[in-house]
């Protein structure tokens, strides 16, 4: 058994005890059992990352080495950082939460933030959205009398989140293999269950005063899934943004998700950057990460993502119009230099295929056999048959001499994904060279997350091969 199974299974159990034995308990200590074991929970599920080579330099290894600690943005308000950040805004007549964090750091985030509660009540907890990450402390947070401030869409993209969490989690495990192999569904750790007690809708803001504080809440769909609200101070001019513009800023817009959810809408998250462009805000403070302050950065930002995100869209639009087929286009449509904005997180090739199928869904117009239930790959070992292995082999390494490694992969697909040693290889060495282009170019996150996970299983499948052969 491995030191981090160990860890893992000595969390479980603790946990497990700890929820057997809370239910003689009242609901607050019963609430604060399951803090304790939850904290227990983070601390394995950190140093099983930590302990995890594939987990090594990627940006989600970054996030989980974030440490969680309090601090002041502005007076009476306060950040408790961590993967997702928790935002505590203080007022005499009652405290107010803006996203609740990811649940296993949901014990350090509430300690944190307690000493700066100053005895008032909860009044509020707005949900920036109904990812896990921004809502995993809502239950241990809530009291009584807390209202739940959500998107009117959030109950909608929680039911289809938890309704699919198997295939989310299988997803989320292939790209991030240092993820606990199942989903925590013990009591109030489990993804889902909040409930909303108030609602905002698109265009039609919430707003409330609070011991003198003004509040502003806006339904920006677009972004991450149609259900995404932001808070806005505006004596302070200070916007809780969520994951509204994701881990950076500004970047391009990340209106595709590898993860698989679905479709997000480039027109409407235009439309939302126009929202907070006349906003005008003086500090943008996201769910991850540091908060932005310096204004020009802020408003030419606001106007280039604003800007390109509508120039992708329409330059699509053109192209259907034109004729010109989608991969032409992922292809012809690239940023102007004074629109050019990092693509580590959204891809604009990937914002092509996007907007694409948002508006023409799968049917491309163009093979009777994409109507049906019969692949390609029916047909692919009659074509190996034909062409002959080794020749496909060669095939293969002319395109990758030619510097085309995606014809070569195209090839070596159609050959089988386990192929003969000399397959293998050649499979290793172009995905290796599109990992290599990937760094070099936009070092897009997701797409090197895909490329390690397809080089580990090629040399998985090497080194089975190899041992097979020594036997
Ligand atoms: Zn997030």
């Amino acid at each position: 058994m491995s030191k981090v199974f160990k860890w893992l299974l000595i969390g479980f159990l603790v946990l497990a005890l700890v929820f057997a034995g809370v239910f003689l308990l009242s609901p607050s200590a019963r609430k604060s059992a399951q803090i304790k074991a939850l904290d227990k929970i983070g601390d394995v599920a950190i140093k099983r990352m930590a302990s995890d080579p594939s987990a090594e330099g990627s940006v989600a290894a970054d996030f989980i080495n974030i440490p969680i600690e309090a601090r002041e943005l502005s007076e009476g308000i306060f950040q408790a950082t961590g993967v997702a950040n928790a935002h505590l805004i203080t007022t005499s007549e009652g405290n107010v939460l803006f996203d609740t964090g990811l649940s296993t750091q949901v014990p350090k985030q509430m300690k944190a933030l307690k000493p700066h509660l100053g005895g008032e009540n909860l009044s509020h907890i707005i949900l920036s959205h109904s990812h896990a990450d921004h809502m995993g402390g809502t239950k241990f947070w809530q009291e009584t009398d807390t209202e739940i401030v959500t998107h009117q869409e959030y109950e909608e993209e929680q039911r289809y989140l938890t309704e699919l969490q198997p295939y989310f989690w299988g997803r989320n495990r292939t790209l991030f293999p240092f993820m606990p192999e199942t989903p925590p569904k013990l009591g109030l750790i489990a993804y889902g269950g909040v409930e909303p007690t108030i609602t905002v809708r698109n265009g039609e803001p919430y707003k409330f005063a609070q011991g003198g504080v003004d509040f502003e809440i806006y339904a920006l769909p677009g972004a991450e899934g149609a259900d995404n609200i932001v808070l806005w101070l505006p004596q302070k001019k200070i916007l809780f943004s969520g994951d509204f513009f994701g881990p950076l800023f500004p970047q391009f817009p990340n209106v595709f998700t590898m993860r698989g959810e679905k479709i997000r809408k480039p027109v409407e998250y235009a439309n939302s950057l126009d929202v907070i462009i006349g906003l005008d805000p003086d500090m943008i403070v996201p769910s991850h990460k540091s908060p932005i302050t310096d204004k020009s950065v802020i408003q030419s930002g606001l106007v280039k993502m604003r800007d390109a995100t509508r120039y992708v869209h329409d330059a699509v639009i053109a192209g259907m119009n034109g004729g010109k087929s989608m991969e032409q286009l992922m292809v012809d449509i690239t940023l102007p230099p004074e629109l050019a904005l990092p693509q580590e997180h959204g891809r604009v090739s990937w914002a092509v295929k996007s907007i694409w199928e948002y508006y023409a869904t799968w049917f491309h117009f163009d093979k009777t056999t994409e109507l049906y239930p019969v692949s390609q790959d029916t047909v692919h070992a009659d074509l190996v048959a034909l062409a002959g292995e080794d020749k496909m082999v060669i095939q293969a390494r002319d395109y990758m001499d030619d510097g085309t490694p995606l014809k070569a992969l195209h090839i070596l697909d159609i050959l089988g994904g386990d192929g003969g040693t000399e397959a293998l290889i050649l499979r290793e060495a172009a995905l290796e060279e599109l990992l290599v282009k990937a760094k070099a170019t936009h070092n897009n996150s997701y797409e090197i997350y895909w490329l390690n996970y397809k080089i580990r299983d090629v040399q998985a499948k090497l080194s089975a091969q190899t041992s097979e052969n020594a036997e």
